[in-house]
């Protein structure tokens, strides 16, 4: 019997199951795709997703613990990002791309108390 010799390292593939377990659920995705394109707070993402504080805290803890997520605090509010490049390309082949027009831009909400949608439109 032959065996055959695979490239990657079992600790490789084990990574990857843990990423696919912790990807595989649709309000995290959603998240991710939210801020892959924008760094924002969590109550942006609760007034964006529709979900309440504790809840949209839950899951960026999950994200940003497994370094899917980067944080970066300003004033009283953290925001929250995508800036891994290698994550960042594994959710363009996941998603799609984001197109160029929709990179860094933050989209207000009405309702939303977050500092950029008081502001207004922001680059960041
Ligand atoms: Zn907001």
């Amino acid at each position: 019997m032959q065996f055959i010799e695979y490239a990657i390292a079992m600790t490789d593939y084990e990574r990857l199951a843990q990423r696919l377990k912790l990807m595989a659920h649709p309000e995290r995705l959603r998240m991710l795709d939210i801020l892959r394109r924008s760094p924002e707070c969590v109550c942006h993402l609760e007034a964006l997703m529709g979900r309440p504080q504790p809840y949209i805290s839950q899951q960026v803890r999950l994200l940003h613990r497994a370094g899917v997520l980067q944080s970066e605090k300003r004033g009283q509010n953290t925001f929250y990002r995508v800036s891994n490049p290698e994550m960042l390309a594994w959710l363009s082949q996941v998603l799609g791309p984001v197109p160029e027009v929709e990179r860094g831009i933050h989209r207000p909400l009405p309702d939303c108390v977050c500092p950029k949608c008081q502001r207004g439109p922001v680059l960041l």
